[in-house]
């Protein structure tokens, strides 16, 4: 079943005299537990619209429902609220706090979760049962990232959402991280969409919606996923 319906979604940015219409009618259904790519080249409107269904922006126009209830019309409170208890963000850059472990960095964010699972729990499914002790400038980069996915994903949220998660780092450590996320993607069921430019997804995801022009211009249903192991 669909956990977001998108309808004829439009943003229009505005500055000063100048208009830019970031997105222009999108169309979209996310079924519950699927792993989505947002493909397409710079400027097309993937992050404009990833930050509309995580709630961190309003489209102009247009219906953004998520089970069934409208965020389009939801308050700032009520979208604070949504963000806060459905939605896990992961960003090219991980704001890790340098001078707490990777368990710490985790366990900031389970203290104050209604029914979190433990920071052991969340680093072991990203693969880092044996660095959990280790301060982030004792991790590589992808490994960064994975505790910065453990962090995001700690708190149980519905939806993940991924914007450049493998933007600062190598192609073949960006593999590594794209795993990690399809493996918490099959074990916690969260829906998940990914902003990457990163090849190897296309092996990965359920769905590959290909942006242009503020629109998407294709969707492919993945009939070669390789299961994550
Ligand atoms: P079907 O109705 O034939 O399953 P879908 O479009 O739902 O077609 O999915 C096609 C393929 O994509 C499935 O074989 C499945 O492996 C994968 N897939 C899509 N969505 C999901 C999902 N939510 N969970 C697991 N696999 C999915
Ligand atoms: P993508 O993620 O595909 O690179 P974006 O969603 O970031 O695309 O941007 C879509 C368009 O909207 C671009 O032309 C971009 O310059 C513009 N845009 C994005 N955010 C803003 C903003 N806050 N203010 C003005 N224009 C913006």
């Amino acid at each position: 079943s669909a956990i977001f319906e998108i309808t004829g979604v439009t943003k229009i940015y505005q500055t000063g005299e100048v208009e830019v219409r970031a997105l222009n009618g999108v169309e979209l259904k996310l079924q519950r537990g699927e792993m989505a790519v947002l493909l397409g080249p710079s400027g097309s409107g993937k992050s404009t619209l990833l930050n509309i269904i995580g709630g961190l922006d309003r489209p102009t126009s247009g219906s953004v429902k998520f089970k069934g209830e409208e965020l389009a019309a939801a308050s700032d409170r009520e979208l604070t609220l949504y963000r806060r208890n459905h939605v896990g963000f992961v960003f090219q850059f991980y704001n890790l706090i340098p001078s707490l472990t990777a368990w710490e960095n985790v366990a900031l964010i389970t203290e104050v979760a209604t029914s979190p699972m433990s920071p052991a729990d969340a680093l072991a499914l990203v693969g880092l049962e044996n660095r959990m002790h280790h301060f982030p400038a004792q991790l590589s980069g992808g490994e960064q990232q994975r505790v910065a996915i453990a962090r995001a994903i700690a708190k149980r949220p519905e939806v993940l959402l991924c914007d450049e998660p493998t933007g600062a780092l190598d192609s073949a450590t960006g593999i590594i991280v794209l795993e990690a996320l399809a493996r918490v993607n099959a074990e916690t069921g969260a829906t998940t969409a990914i902003i990457t430019h990163n090849a190897g997804i296309r092996k990965i995801a359920h769905r590959v919606y290909s942006f242009l022009d503020g629109r998407i211009a294709s969707c492919v249903v993945n009939e070669v996923r390789i299961q994550p192991s």
